[in-house]
Order: C-alpha cells, then sequence, then structure tokens
C-alpha cells in the first residue's frame, strides 16, 4: 500500500539520516518523486539539516547576525504598523 504524504512527513527526518531500512527508503523516495510538496519539503529539511551541522563548527559573522537581525525587526514592524495613513491616490 502506497503511503500517505503523512506517513512520509513523520519518517523524512529519519530518512535524511539515513536510519531507515532500505525498503522504507525506497517508499519515500517513490513518493518524494511523485509528490512536489514532500519533494519541496524534502529539500528543504535537508539543506536546513546541512546548514545546522556546518553552524556550530563556523560562528555566524556579526554582519550576518546584523543582517538577520534586520530582517526579523523589518518583519516585526511590517506586521505591528498598519498601511501609512498619509498615502492618497
Ligand atoms: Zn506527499
Amino acid at each position: 500500500m502506497a503511503p500517505s504524504c503523512m506517513d512520509i512527513l513523520r519518517r523524512l527526518s529519519d530518512y535524511l539520516d539515513g536510519d531507515l531500512p532500505p525498503r522504507a527508503c525506497e517508499e519515500i523516495r517513490a513518493h518524494v518523486a511523485t509528490c512536489t510538496d514532500c519533494a519541496a519539503l524534502c529539500n528543504t529539511l535537508r539543506i536546513t539539516r546541512d546548514l545546522c551541522r556546518k553552524l556550530p563548527s563556523e560562528p555566524v559573522p556579526p554582519e550576518i547576525r546584523r543582517a538577520l537581525r534586520d530582517v526579523v525587526r523589518a518583519h516585526q514592524g511590517q506586521r505591528r504598523r498598519p498601511a501609512p495613513p498619509r498615502r492618497r491616490a
């Protein structure tokens, strides 16, 4: 029987770790090949994990930390502030 997206997602992390038996890997590979949602998630998860693995050995440079903080702040500001009041057509 074909596994559902939820089945796949639940095992995706183990799959990327190589912790799954070959048969389960095959199921996931087959599903990801036909399901764009799971394929996108699989890619995102893999990239995130790669980044997380690299981070501890290399500290984040201050300029990147600052840039990240600016992005977060800009997003928070946008969410809190409604549209500017003095915009006229
Ligand atoms: Zn799926």
